[in-house]
């Protein structure tokens, strides 16, 4: 008989989402007359930069003359693409070798399977609350997870606890759900604990590009000891729109060791064996990200989000809300008024004001009584929405 991976049979329902759906959908049929805000979703809105767009064609037109035709890209990414993810590093002064990156569909993938080159007996760690990918891929090879807090008493912003043991670290800087970046000081604490416990960090660092503050780094390689500790993972999806189009990069420096073994040599051969690569249209869409006029042409859209998340964080300073992100991140996570728990506020800012959020618990204990809204959405329904708010909160 074939046996299923009952590792599975341990994994929450993910209700979360739908759960939002369902209760959105029973809404709209009741008030057909009341448009809904969504700013519940972690999807962007805004479209490609010209300059991207105009790569991509111009990789496809390759593709069709028999000269310049490719086939199977290389596993880790073409050179001339790595290379430009290499430049933008040094943009804000950390070095990585383009022999360091590998170019993937998407942080979502290397974030669940990294794993695959990591034994079963390592102790995991993520800090609560948390992206779902962390929890739901060691849940599905059978690992103990541990959990460090981050809650209103440290900002959102867990820190090591030394009489606890981790082998594999999950760190989000600037988080989701919370919105909440960590600064030299708090990321070299990990770093340390890290190099204490011959352990290794995941660093997601899907949202970097928001960062506006000095002190808050762009990358876990801006912190000393970490190239001994640490991979990196990042994303075009939130940067420049990548979500559709699907592109990311990880990044193993190569002195990386652990139990004897080259780290990045170990994901070389994983992904040479389970992964072919990123399309060629795609790898020149990354390239023309990186350029010099694409980094100008993708501000556009990110300041574009970062406005909707000063408004977000604006209202919620004059309403006298509690929050932490909305500086360095697109996420607002604030503290539900009036003690309300985190679905009872949903239906309530459902109802009262028709504006959907998602509700913290979805993210784990920690959220509870806490609740995330995007800056992804449309300007004037960012503006409209908080208006809404304000009013609710005001009776
Ligand atoms: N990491 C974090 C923290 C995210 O929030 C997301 C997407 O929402 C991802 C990774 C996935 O990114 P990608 O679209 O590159 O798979």
């Amino acid at each position: 008989m074939a046996k299923v991976n009952k590792n599975f049979e341990n994994l929450v329902p993910s209700y979360l989402f739908a759960e939002i759906a369902k209760r959105v959908n029973e809404f709209v049929k009741a008030n057909p007359d009341k448009p809904v805000i969504r700013l519940g979703i972690g999807d962007v809105t805004r479209p490609l930069a010209p300059v991207v767009v105009d790569a991509m064609k111009k990789g496809c037109d390759e593709l069709a003359v028999k000269e310049t035709f490719k086939g199977y890209p290389d596993y880790e990414g073409y050179e001339f693409a790595r290379q430009a993810i290499a430049d933008y590093y040094k943009t804000f002064g950390v070095s990585v070798d383009k022999d360091e990156i590998l170019i993937n569909d998407g942080a979502k993938s290397d974030a669940g399977n990294i794993t695959d080159i990591f034994s079963q007996d390592n102790v995991v760690l993520v800090t609560d609350p948390v992206y779902p990918v962390y929890v739901d891929t060691n849940i599905m090879g059978g690992r103990k997870i541990i959990y460090a807090d981050a809650n209103e008493e440290n900002g959102f912003n867990a820190s090591p606890d030394p009489s606890v043991h981790a082998d594999l670290i999950y760190l989000c800087s600037p988080n989701n759900p919370t919105g909440a970046a960590m600064n030299e000081e708090q990321l070299k604490a990990w770093v340390d604990y890290a190099l204490a416990n011959d352990a290794i960090i995941f660093y997601d660092a899907a949202y970097e590009s928001f960062i506006t503050e000095d002190g808050i780094p762009r990358s876990i390689y801006a912190i000393e000891g970490s190239r001994k500790c640490a991979i990196e993972m990042c994303s075009l999806s939130k940067t420049a729109g990548f979500t559709g189009t699907r592109c990311g990069y990880t990044v193993i420096p190569k002195e990386l060791e652990m139990d004897g073994t080259n780290i990045y040599k170990l994901w070389y051969r994983r992904q040479s064996t389970k992964f072919n690569g990123v399309s060629y249209p795609v790898q020149c869409g990354l390239a023309a990200v990186f350029s010099e006029e694409g980094l100008k042409q993708i501000q556009e859209n990110l300041k574009y989000y970062q406005e909707n998340a000063r408004i977000i964080a604006k209202t919620m300073d004059e309403c006298g809300v509690k929050y932490t992100g909305g500086i360095n991140s697109p996420y607002i996570w604030f503290k539900c008024p009036g003690g309300k728990s985190s679905w009872e506020f949903f239906d309530y800012m459902l109802n009262t004001i028709n504006v959907v959020g998602t509700p913290g618990e979805g993210f784990g204990e920690n959220g509870k009584g806490w609740f995330r809204l995007t800056a992804f959405g449309d300007r004037e329904n960012t503006i409209e929405a908080m208006r809404r708010f304000k009013e609710m909160l005001s009776k």
